[in-house]
């Protein structure tokens, strides 16, 4: 049996199945177009159409558009969102009033040069109003010819992208253009749906790679998703004799920006430098259970080294700095602004000044400097760490998880 080609059947069926009552197919003139085609970019017909009438009786011509002021077009356009779109449409519109004499150009390059139209919506105003033999691929098209040509691969891959491309402008009638692009949206609005697509009822299905071959719920490939970024710190508890912790400011750009937290071991700093920056003079170090925070584009650990300074109080001066703030860890309701992973691991730690039993009957010694990453691994050098020889205290590594509160957790996944 000989199958017609792809757009005859299309057309066939858009005759008796397709939309031919929008507002702005009546007429379908070129800046009726445009502006239809710019709110459906990301918005649904139904809701397109009264924003189109209530726009088109307020900017019936491209130069009324191009003479009001931005603010009644932001006004006459709220509710529909991405106001990028308004904006560009009435840049376009002055662009069309001093470049062509306020007549929407009819020729691809032209068009494709005004704010806000890419190459398929220009393809769909040329084709719809002038019957140019232009192709579009908007999302509705790309879903029909991935599966109907069986593309694999995401439709936002360059590679993809083009094949799809090849393929929209070979399907191309000779005539009937504006029909033709109306058609393959309606199709992929009313039949090839992206959920339970109708295949049954479909004019092309006859030959549907997809449908065929059982991969009309894989096509099109999603977008692949990316691998989350990890990072890591150590975050070092420096614990004066009374028990208090060292807190600074963060900066107010990045992460935490303008809250409290213990010093963060910057990338690329030694963990002495950063030590020394803190103004800590640690005799003993501990690793303590990483903790896990999730950021909006990627994931933080952070290794929390609880480091004593051997009897000494608090440093004058650092006390007294809005910056540096040395806080009591028995007193949580005087903590200044904590992020919240950091005060539920400041929570878990005992305060008073003395270890815990279990830690202090612990005859394990450690360096003041141990590897801060896990408790499993605390006993070894940290990466960058250039460990003074100071005298070791009685304190286990091994013992660092029973430093914190029964029932507390080394970890918190929050996206922030
Ligand atoms: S047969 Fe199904 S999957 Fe293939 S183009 Fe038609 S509706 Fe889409």
């Amino acid at each position: 049996m000989t199958t017609l080609p792809f757009a005859d059947r299309l057309l066939d069926w858009f005759d008796r199945h397709g939309r031919h009552d929008l507002p702005w197919q009546h007429p379908r003139e070129a800046y009726r177009v445009w502006i239809s085609e710019v709110m459906l970019q990301q918005t649904q017909v139904a809701t397109v159409i009264p924003y189109f009438e209530r726009f088109m009786a307020r900017f019936p011509t491209v130069t009324s558009l191009a003479e009001a002021p931005q603010d009644e077009v932001l006004r006459h356009w709220a509710g529909l969102g991405y106001y990028a779109r308004a904006r560009n449409l009435h840049a376009a519109a002055k662009q069309i009033a001093t470049q062509h004499g306020g007549r929407f150009p009819d020729h691809y390059d032209a068009v494709s040069e005004l704010p806000g139209i890419g190459r398929s919506t220009a393809g769909a105003i040329l084709a719809q109003a002038h019957g140019q033999r232009i192709a579009i691929l908007d999302g509705n098209v790309r879903r029909v010819l991935a599966r109907h040509a069986g593309i694999a691969g995401w439709p936002g891959q360059p590679r993809v992208q083009a094949q799809l491309w090849d393929i929209a402008e070979q399907h191309l009638p000779q005539l009937r253009l504006a029909d033709y692009t109306q058609a393959t949206m309606d199709l992929g609005n009313s039949v090839c749906r992206s959920r339970a697509p109708l295949c049954l009822l479909c004019p092309v299905g006859e030959d549907c790679v997809a449908r065929r071959e059982d991969l009309v719920s894989a096509l099109p490939s999603p977008k692949p998703t990316r691998a989350r970024k990890q990072r890591s710190t150590q975050i070092l508890l420096i614990r004066d004799a009374q028990g208090q912790i060292l807190v600074r400011r963060r900066p107010p750009v990045g992460i935490w920006g303008g809250l409290y937290c213990p010093p963060l071991v910057a990338e690329g700093d030694s963990l002495e430098t950063a030590i020394d920056d803190a103004g800590g003079r640690p005799q003993t170090a501990q690793g303590l259970p990483p903790i896990h925070h999730a950021f909006t584009h990627f994931d933080l650990e952070l290794q929390p080294l609880l480091l004593d300074a051997d009897g000494q109080a608090a440093k004058p001066g650092i006390a007294e700095s809005d910056e540096r703030v040395w806080i009591k860890l028995s007193d949580p309701g005087s903590w200044p602004g904590l992020p919240a992973p950091v005060r539920k691991l400041l929570e878990s730690l005992d305060p008073p000044t003395g270890l815990p039993d279990s830690a202090k009957n612990s005859s394990q010694e450690t360096s003041p400097c141990p590897a801060p990453s896990t408790a499993s691994s605390s006993t070894s050098k940290p990466k960058g760490s250039t460990a003074r020889p100071t005298p070791a205290r009685s304190a286990s590594a091994s013992s660092t998880t029973s430093r914190r509160k029964p029932g507390s957790s080394g970890s918190s996944t929050r996206r922030d």
